[in-house]
């Protein structure tokens, strides 16, 4: 049986400091392909700040054969090979002892509910996180009934292992954890947070090969500004991703733009 270490040669703190940050625990045969994701940019910053706490679990470190072996033979025949039970079970003990409690725990599945920003901040509003990563052609269906608490899909289709799928679920989640990102009011003009896609940005120069820059960006007033880029959030989602609108957050104002917006589209088309 493995010892619950980190895999990693960095310096960063594996237990939580005061101050409860979020834990993240992470299970996976290549802790090196997420290692490196972690120790980067923002996420490593967190994580140096406290703000974050990582323990990323060597499955093969939880197996009890010299060969550290984590798969097998399917029973019933067929293509690939299954990851074993026991070593997940092994590291969910050793990862429930580390923190006092199971995590909500996710396996990341292309069988599971396609991730989603509202479901980012979902997680992001729990104390903590383990995910367990499979391989090869999956994992003991026992792991799945037994030890998740929920399924989760990037999208449908098939990767060769779940490492992609957790860092994209990390990187989700950790940049909505309070302090990670500079002004978290900033998270709810973002595209997906309530709903609609976000408005276009420019920065310096306001002209670049004869291309120019909104007016009202330049102007000065905060109070048009905001109009302004409302108008353009609901524009776009209108164009893009009109399913989003149904389900948007959408207020009186909002839908009488809209309304403004369908007549300016309708007169364009009448012109050509
Ligand atoms: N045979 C499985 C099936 O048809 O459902 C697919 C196994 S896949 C080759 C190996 C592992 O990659 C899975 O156990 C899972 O951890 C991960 N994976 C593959 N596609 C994924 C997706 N769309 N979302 C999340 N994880 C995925």
């Amino acid at each position: 049986m493995g010892i619950l270490k980190p895999t990693t040669n960095n310096q960063q703190p594996t237990t939580a400091p005061a101050g409860r940050p979020y834990t993240l625990d992470i299970v996976t045969i290549f802790p090196g392909i997420i290692e490196s994701h972690l120790s980067e940019s923002l996420i490593k910053r967190a994580r140096e700040r406290g703000l974050l706490v990582v323990g990323l679990h060597d499955l093969r470190d939880y197996t009890e054969d010299r060969h550290r072996t984590v798969d097998d033979a399917p029973y019933g025949g067929g293509a690939g090979m299954v990851m074993k039970a026991p070593p997940f079970f092994a590291v969910v003990d050793a990862v429930t002892a580390l923190r006092g409690s199971k995590p909500h725990t996710i396996m990341v599945t292309p069988q599971g509910q396609t991730f989603s920003q509202k479901r980012a901040q979902e997680l992001a509003g729990m104390d903590g996180l383990l995910i367990l990563c499979g391989h090869y052609e999956g994992v003991d269906e026992r792991v799945r009934t037994t030890l998740a608490d929920e399924e989760v899909s990037l999208g449908d289709y098939v990767l060769m292992g779940g490492e992609v799928a957790a860092m994209v679920m990390i990187e989700a989640i950790s940049r909505l954890l309070p302090g990670v990102l500079g002004a978290t009011e900033a998270h709810k003009e973002e595209s997906h947070y309530a709903g609609l896609l976000e408005y276009p940005h420019y920065t310096r120069p306001a002209e670049y090969r004869g291309l120019g820059v909104p007016e009202v960006l330049l102007s000065g007033n905060h109070g048009l500004i905001e109009l302004w880029r409302r108008r353009e959030m609901l524009r776009r989602t209108m164009q893009r991703r009109p399913e989003l609108l149904l389900k948007a957050d959408l207020t009186d104002d909002d839908k009488a733009v809209m309304c403004e917006l369908m007549k300016e589209k309708k007169a364009k088309a009448n012109n050509e």
